[in-house]
């Protein structure tokens, strides 16, 4: 590939969510030029989080929005460049290049850092892709005033499933959380917050099987999975947290996925095709955070540096 006819960068980072901002800090930082390439707007799913009271150098809690601003001030402030509203649909690699095809035309990196996190699963139920915007939602942040008195269930026992149904519980009259078994899997101090929320209700042991209504929802069909005993509720919205799916289809002929489609990674952020980083929700990765999405963005900019500086001959 001629490198004078077609502009070829040291480092493409698609996803400005928490990881690539952090990676684009740590790529300026050491020299390099990079240029983060986002879908939307920079800031990633932090953005659609009322308030992170988790993300150290905060002790009151700061709210999702700020907190994405501030790191996307830091990553400007250094010069990191970005490219919104540029969807990368696919990567492939020829010879020591990657190609990235784009809605805006192709570009051409020497070394890539996968930073597209994931989105929210579906629960595949009747109903549910019916009245998506039209009482579904995965969104409490977005949505949540859209609800004020009205009666809503939350889906999951999950952190985010407790932590939204709390915030919930500013606008709704009534929040249930359908969980399917009789634990919660939120932290305890989440756990406790809901328990002592006069507004919130869990249903144990339950399944949502289907959402109903003529124009908007109206019922759901619930099932007792200890007592077999199905019934129907009124309800007026349902706000599903039931996992994530990773968004790692750009580069599914390309490097290995685990079985739930997260890329699959080593501890420098390296995966199977050298010069290719991913870091953050899109990974391999224990913990689903903020803290460990940054974190794996430093990583993964030291890694994409050191490659380009010795292996990539
Ligand atoms: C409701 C909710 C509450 C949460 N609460 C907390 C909390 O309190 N504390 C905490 O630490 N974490 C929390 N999290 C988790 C946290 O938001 C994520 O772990 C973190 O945002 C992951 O960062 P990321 O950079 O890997 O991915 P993301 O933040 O998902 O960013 C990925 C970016 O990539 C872009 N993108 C995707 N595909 C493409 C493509 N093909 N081309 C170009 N761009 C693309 C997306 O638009 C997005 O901007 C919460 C999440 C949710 C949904």
């Amino acid at each position: 590939m001629e490198e004078d006819t077609i502009k070829i960068k040291d480092l493409i980072i698609i996803g400005a969510g928490p990881a690539g901002m952090t990676a684009g800090i740590y790529a300026k930082r050491s020299n390099l030029n990079p240029l983060i390439i986002e879908s939307k707007m920079p800031g990633g799913r932090v953005v659609l989080t009322d308030f992170v009271e988790n993300y150290p150098a905060f002790p009151e809690g700061i709210s999702g929005q700020e907190l994405a601003g501030l790191i996307e001030s830091q990553c400007r402030n250094f010069g990191v460049e970005f490219e919104n509203f540029v969807k990368v649909d696919l990567i492939e690699k020829d010879d020591n290049t990657f190609k990235l095809k784009t809605n805006k035309g192709d570009f051409f990196s020497k070394t890539v850092i996968v930073a597209t996190g994931a989105n929210p699963a579906e629960l595949g139920i009747p109903g549910e892709r019916e009245f998506r915007g039209r009482g579904v939602s995965y969104c409490a942040t977005c949505d949540g005033p859209l609800f004020k008195n009205k009666n809503i269930l939350v889906i999951g026992g999950g952190d985010s499933a407790v932590q939204e149904a709390i915030f919930l519980t500013k606008f709704a009259s009534s929040v249930r959380v359908v969980h399917r078994r009789d634990k919660l899997r939120a932290k305890k101090i989440l756990q406790e917050k809901a328990f002592n929320n006069p507004k919130i209700e869990i249903l144990w042991n339950s399944n949502l099987l289907e959402i109903k209504g003529e124009n908007s929802v109206e019922r759901a069909v619930i099932l007792n999975n200890k007592t077999n005993q199905k019934r129907e509720i009124k309800i007026d919205g349902v706000f599903m947290y039931v996992g994530i799916k990773p968004n790692s289809s750009l580069v599914k002929n390309l490097v290995e996925l685990n079985e739930k489609n997260s890329i699959i990674t080593d501890y420098k952020m390296r995966t199977s095709v050298p010069g290719l980083f991913a870091t953050g929700d899109v990974r391999n990765t224990p913990l689903k955070q903020i803290v460990t999405a940054n974190s794996d963005g430093a990583i993964a900019a030291i890694s994409a540096e050191e490659y380009l500086e010795y292996e990539l001959r």
